[in-house]
């Protein structure tokens, strides 16, 4: 069976993005998925693009990489985002932005039997977020596949679907049963908000999936946020992992 490492929400945070990609070398594993978002918050947009253009088999849309390529409104986001996405426009080279322009906003991986979708299953255009497993119960009938994952709320979790319509919360690790279908959120690589600033990613092997975190220098990804001029909030969120 194929091993996969899942990627999320890099949000142009090269140091975290790097450290990720250490391990999951280390790993060996056949393929690498990206669930979308590489720039937006962080200070490093077009090296974390060219690297998920590099190193990810399969990339899909987030909501911060159509806003920075211009092709999604962002009157619905916060005014910290905004202002990164504004300043991250005004310096993604031509090249980063036509590959965000060019990702799709889903992505169904027929042999592996995996759904990939950025926000949720449930109209992925409107960017809803699945925070915990009530809002991922509501999703599972808006994809076909045994296993989705997702990203968007930078909250890692793993919801089981059994058979009989029972939903199980695993927190970072869980064996894939036959007839169980799953939503696995990946969480966030560049500013995870689950309370562990450490950075957060995937592996699926065989019949077992598990969350791994990632220490990274989240001081040097820091001092480059207010060398850029980035808002202090987003700056001060990444050492509380919040
Ligand atoms: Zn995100």
């Amino acid at each position: 069976m194929t091993a996969y490492a899942v990627i999320s929400d890099v949000h142009a945070n090269l140091e975290a993005l790097q450290a990720v990609l250490e391990k999951i070398e280390r790993k060996k594993v056949d393929s690498i998925l990206f669930l979308g978002d590489s720039v937006g918050y962080g200070p490093d947009p077009n090296e974390c693009t060219k690297i998920v253009r590099d190193k990810a088999d399969i990339s899909i849309a987030g909501n911060h990489d159509r806003a920075a390529a211009g092709i999604n409104d962002i009157t619905n986001f916060n005014s910290y985002a905004r202002i990164a996405i504004e300043w991250t426009a005004n310096i993604l080279t031509y090249e980063n932005r036509d590959f965000l322009k060019g990702l799709p906003l889903v992505k169904e991986l027929k042999d592996a039997d995996i759904f990939l979708v950025h926000a949720s299953p449930k109209e992925p255009h409107k960017w809803h977020y699945l925070h915990n497993e009530h809002d991922a119960h509501r999703n599972f009938h808006h994809f076909k596949e045994k296993i989705c994952f997702v990203g968007h709320s930078h909250v890692p979790f793993i919801t089981e679907h059994t058979g009989k319509g029972k939903s199980i919360f695993h927190y970072n690790h869980a064996t894939i049963k036959e007839g169980s279908r799953y939503i696995i959120n990946a969480g966030s690589i560049g500013q995870p908000r689950d309370g562990n600033p450490d950075a957060a990613y995937v592996i699926l092997r065989d019949d077992t999936i598990e969350i791994k975190r990632v220490p990274y220098d989240i001081v040097l990804t820091q001092k480059k946020m207010k060398k850029a001029g980035l808002p202090s909030y987003l700056i001060n969120r990444l050492s509380e992992g919040g």
